[in-house]
């Protein structure tokens, strides 16, 4: 696919929602957490509010747990949300990727890296490049020393991994809260060594091709949106405004999780608290009181008035 016919693509799923849409694209690891799920409350309301369709992806490329998606899916929709047109799973997706790689590799625009980890963070870095950023090693090889790296990587029975090789050292993104932000791009990854396309370029085909123009998520990926709206670029296709929602924390400040106790929707309904009550929690988080389902967060909520802190999560143990 050429990067007009990959822009094509996109432009047909747009077509089919003329307002552009947003999306909510879970991990299914394991059950939603309450900073998950205000989350993608968040997603849907700023998705609905401004006329766009809402779309679900199921980021099934990792770690998947049996029965964790359907277990999300009815989760969300306990809270009130609801979603337009199919889900979407990364695992059916190995064309479309393929698909990019083939025209960046074109464009000679990837090049193959025989680096383990260890060798990356063990590397002197660049100057000023920030920390763990890949200092470029396999960038320039000769074609005898590329075979050198492919013969060692049969050796690991690893494939080489793919990268970009990144012609910006940083750009710049919209965030509805954090304004504008510039952040770095390097030679990042693209298909990983065990032969699965990386996140971050999965999440650049995958959102274009759904018509997404609106990229509402945790902020702990603020700082992965350059480089995405970056490949985008490359790649012809539109880059999506941003809207990075603070995480939810324990009282200690770390971030939450599951050995934080109950805090999963299904963990406080095992305690005998409704669905409502968990849209409450969120709402109340959010400085809104009584919301009882997304629908109420959607009415009443002021997407300016979102608190840029952490969301510290309390709860009755
Ligand atoms: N799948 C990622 C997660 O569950 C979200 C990725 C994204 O929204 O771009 O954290």
């Amino acid at each position: 696919m050429s990067a007009s016919s990959a822009a094509a693509g996109a432009t047909a799923a747009a077509a089919a929602s003329p307002g552009g849409a947003g999306r909510y694209a879970p991990s299914p690891s394991g059950d939603l957490h309450l900073g998950n799920l205000r989350t993608a409350v968040l997603a849907w309301v700023l998705a609905r509010r401004s006329g766009r369709a809402f779309r679900l992806r199921v980021e099934d490329l990792d770690r998947v747990r049996e029965g964790a998606e359907q277990r999300q899916l009815e989760d969300l929709a306990a809270l009130g949300l609801d979603w337009d047109g199919e889900n979407v799973h990364q695992s059916a997706r190995a064309a479309a990727y393929e698909a990019a790689i083939a025209e960046l590799t074109a464009r000679d625009l990837l090049f193959e890296c025989y680096c383990t980890r260890r060798e990356i963070l063990e590397a002197p870095s660049a100057p000023h490049a920030p920390p763990g950023a890949y200092p470029g090693t396999c960038r320039d090889l000769s074609p005898a020393e590329r075979e050198q790296g492919r013969a060692r990587m049969r050796e690991l029975r690893r494939e080489p991994a793919l990268r970009l090789r990144a012609d910006v050292d940083s750009w710049r993104v919209r965030d509805l809260w954090a304004g504008e932000v510039t952040g770095p791009v390097d030679d990042l990854v693209l298909r990983r060594g065990d032969g699965v396309v990386a996140y971050n370029l999965a999440v650049v085909v995958d959102d274009a091709a759904a018509g997404v123009d609106q990229v509402c998520r945790a902020d702990d990926l603020l700082s992965s949106a350059p480089r995405q709206a970056h490949l985008a670029q490359l790649l012809g296709l539109p880059e999506p405004e941003y809207a990075h929602v603070p995480l939810a924390v324990n009282v200690e400040g770390a971030r939450l999780a599951k050995r934080d106790g109950a805090v999963t929707l299904r963990d406080r309904l095992e305690r005998g608290e409704s669905a409502a009550a968990v849209v409450d929690r969120i709402g109340a988080s959010l400085g809104l009181v009584g919301c009882r389902s997304a629908g109420d967060v959607l009415e009443r909520w002021d997407p300016a008035a979102l608190p840029r802190e952490p969301w510290v999560v309390e709860l009755p143990s």
